[in-house]
């Protein structure tokens, strides 16, 4: 027998925990899930639930909202009632920015996750002369913290909601920049810290982030991330993100960059792309970075050579036409090549294939086989009346 070198082509996922929002579940291997942000003040209640809906209606699962003050926090209830009145109930996330416990106490009544900043609670001073912190000055700060937080921690548990501790490279704690600098294990450490409060008051429904502006300290900080949890027996799922990564082609590559090669470590539960644009522009990207992981498929794959001087017709145009015919498609792989030279197997085994033939005249495929050979200006008709002939088209 020949022996080949086994390379895994499908992903392996870090096992984590189920973390459930709403009817949404985070980890334990439920498909990564796809979050934005909506920008709209939250006091325009109105605003928000359009804004809310506009979103989850493109596929955005679980929809972010800026909570400053505690009467922001009581705005979410109505735009919660509102939701549920009139579209449906979507999974809400509270990002409370502030070391404001009366903010995130009233608003864990309405959502179903709430986001905290752990390098926003600070109790330590500024220390200018730069002496170091003792260990009693350490533990100190720790059980203030612990106090601080117990009240939230207590009221999510016993709710039966979830929390994400969202560490941020920028806005570590003083004690931590001390110790780590403004690094990735600086960053480690704090969601460490918080974990621990959290786990000693038997609540672990728990999601965490590490997001940073720059791609190779994000990449550093989730993969240490990752590993320290796995040291320390700790499954917690991990929500991926490069803040301001911008806008236009440059902010989704970036993000792509960022997000796409935790993926493929096996890392991350759930994803955000953050473009300054509108948020609805984010959601697109997070699909199609899942789908060219393999990790969701919810559009056609199309598969299309890059045309070159064996071309036999003009592929970007017939490549927009064929897209615009068969985008609703969903499930289906089809390819379109400018000619067959390679050979059928380059179609990457596609459902269908619409291949240049000869001058004038294309091939259209069922996966490797030619079916027939049709003059080019009939071929996306063609292509259409096979897939409906198989019984997989559906109209649009
Ligand atoms: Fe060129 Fe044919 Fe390859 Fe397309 S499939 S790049 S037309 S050789």
């Amino acid at each position: 027998s020949t022996s080949q070198p086994e390379f895994d082509t499908v992903i392996k996922r870090r096992k984590t925990r189920p973390v459930k929002v709403a009817n949404v579940t985070i980890g334990g291997g439920y498909p990564v899930v796809v979050q934005s942000m909506i920008n709209e003040d939250t006091m325009d209640i109105d605003g928000s639930v359009a804004a809310i809906r506009r979103l989850h209606e493109i596929g955005c699962e679980i929809v972010r909202v800026t909570v400053p003050s505690v009467g922001h926090a009581k705005a979410v209830g109505e735009i919660k009632q509102k939701l549920r009145q009139t579209y449906q109930d979507v999974p809400l996330v509270a990002d409370v920015h502030h070391n404001g416990m009366k903010i995130a106490l009233e608003v864990a009544k309405y959502v179903d996750k709430v986001r905290i900043n752990p390098g926003l609670y600070v109790f330590e001073k500024p220390r200018p002369d730069r002496t170091e912190f003792t260990q009693a000055e350490i533990d100190e700060i720790g059980e203030k913290i612990r106090e601080t937080l117990e009240p939230l921690v207590v009221s999510l548990r016993d709710q039966g909601k979830a929390m994400r501790i969202g560490v941020n490279h920028g806005s570590l704690a003083e004690r931590m920049l001390f110790t780590y600098g403004d690094t990735p294990e600086g960053m480690v450490e704090s969601a460490i810290e918080f974990l621990r409060i959290c786990e000693s008051l038997d609540f672990r429904n728990l999601v965490i982030s590490m997001k940073a502006s720059r791609v190779p300290v994000m990449i550093a900080a989730y993969r240490l991330m990752a590993k320290r949890m796995d040291e320390l027996g700790m499954d917690y799922p991990l929500h991926l993100g490069v803040t301001e990564a911008g806008d236009g082609e440059y902010g989704r590559i970036k993000s792509t960059a960022g997000i796409a090669t935790l993926l493929a470590d096996g890392i991350g539960d759930t994803i955000r792309v953050s473009l300054t644009e509108a948020p609805e522009k984010e959601i697109p990207v997070c699909y199609s970075i899942l789908q060219a992981l393999g990790l969701r498929k919810t559009m056609v794959e199309y598969v299309a050579c890059p045309s070159c001087g064996r071309t036999l017709f003009n592929l970007e145009e017939v490549l927009h036409k064929v897209r615009e015919a068969t985008k609703h498609l969903t499930g289906l792989d089809i390819a379109v090549m400018g000619c067959i030279v390679n050979g059928p197997g380059e179609m990457a085994d596609a459902d269908y294939g619409y291949v240049g033939k000869q001058p004038g005249f294309i091939s259209l495929y069922r996966g490797r086989e030619e079916i027939k050979k049709v003059p080019e200006s009939q071929g996306v008709e063609e292509l259409i009346n096979l897939i409906k002939a198989d019984g997989r088209w559906v109209d649009p």
